[in-house]
């Protein structure tokens, strides 16, 4: 039996991984499908600590790996879809049928972005298309950029990249912001901020220059379609937490997101950390910070087993 699994590869799953096999407890992450987590279709991380010249986000999570590595973490590349935390010891159960075994675990599966699924905006993912403007907005100075969304993120991201964007589109499906108020009435009075009511990106331009150069909207009302020049698209329709293989067996909140209190779920002995309990900050330093919160915890409670 393991003494800690870590579920999740993430800054939250490798941070945890870090000081879990520090603490010499030799800890067993699964990676899954996206071993690095949505750093990985990032470009250049600007706000990640100790890095002044900013750092790819791929090259970011294999330093992370290559840190936990060298201390003794090891590393499966299976994905979990079941959990059993009914007993002792604590069960996880990968796709291909494998079964592991655990005195702890550590949930670190992180949140999926939503993407409209338009074969133009996979392809241009990391070349002008982002869902994240916290990480990629400095990088789009002085040209006029898109944010898909009515909802609070929406209207964060678009107010931020009013600090580097010559203009910014906000294209939204409806005709009322699902933003609260006071976030919907500072995009609709800022003077860089233009809006595309009853509107909907019908393609993402162009993927033969292999950056972006546009998008094509419909007016959902009338059908009629224009093309709006702009140098990226910031999707912000919202994140789904990877929660779904511990549905019935960790507290969620209506969202999906694990409930958590310092990481301590309800369920002695397991640990969430990083975008699956946190809807909030969603940043690699945060999801880091909650990954060592975890690691620290769960060494606590196995000492408190006398292990
Ligand atoms: P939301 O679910 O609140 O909003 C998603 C937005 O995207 C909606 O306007 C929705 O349109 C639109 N949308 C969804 N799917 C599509 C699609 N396929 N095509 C076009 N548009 C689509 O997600 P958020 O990420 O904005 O917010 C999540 C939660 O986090 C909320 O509770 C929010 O209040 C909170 N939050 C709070 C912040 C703060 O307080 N500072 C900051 C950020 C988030 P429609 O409205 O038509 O459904």
């Amino acid at each position: 039996m393991e003494k800690v699994l870590i579920v999740g590869a993430g800054p939250a799953g490798y941070t945890a991984a870090i000081y879990a096999a520090r603490a010499g407890l030799s800890p067993l992450v699964f990676e899954g499908l996206q071993p690095g987590g949505q750093l990985m279709t990032t470009t250049d991380v600007e706000n990640y600590p100790g890095f002044p010249e900013a750092v790819s986000g791929p090259d970011l999570m294999q330093r992370m790996r290559g840190q936990a590595e060298r201390f003794g973490a090891r590393f499966e590349s299976a994905l979990i879809d079941r959990a059993d935390f009914n007993g002792s010891p604590l069960k996880l159960v990968a796709d291909d049928g494998r079964a592991f075994e655990g005195r702890t675990a550590i949930v670190a599966t992180g949140a999926s972005a939503r993407y409209l699924g338009l074969p133009s905006e996979q392809a241009l993912l990391g070349r002008g298309v982002s869902a994240c403007a916290t990480c990629d907005g400095a990088l789009f100075k002085n040209v006029p950029v898109a944010v898909l969304g009515g909802g609070d993120t929406a209207m964060e991201e678009a107010l931020f990249l009013t600090r580097f964007a010559s203009q910014v589109l906000v294209v939204h499906r409806r005709e009322v912001f699902r933003a609260s108020a006071i976030m919907a009435a500072r995009v609709q009075q800022h003077p860089k901020i233009k809006i595309a009511w009853n509107s909907v990106v019908e393609e993402v331009l162009d993927v033969v220059k292999n950056e972006v150069t546009g998008v094509r909207l419909r007016d959902v009302k009338t059908g009629q379609t224009t093309v709006q020049a702009v140098n990226a698209v910031f999707v912000a329709i919202g994140h789904d937490p990877n929660s779904k293989p511990f549905a019935g067996q960790l507290e969620m909140d209506a969202h999906g997101y694990i409930v958590t209190n310092n990481t301590r779920t309800r369920v002695p002995g397991v640990f969430a950390c990083g975008d699956v309990q946190d809807s909030a900050y969603r940043q690699a330093v945060t999801a880091a910070g909650s990954g060592c919160m975890a690691a620290l915890e769960a060494e606590r409670y196995l000492r408190g087993l006398g292990e």
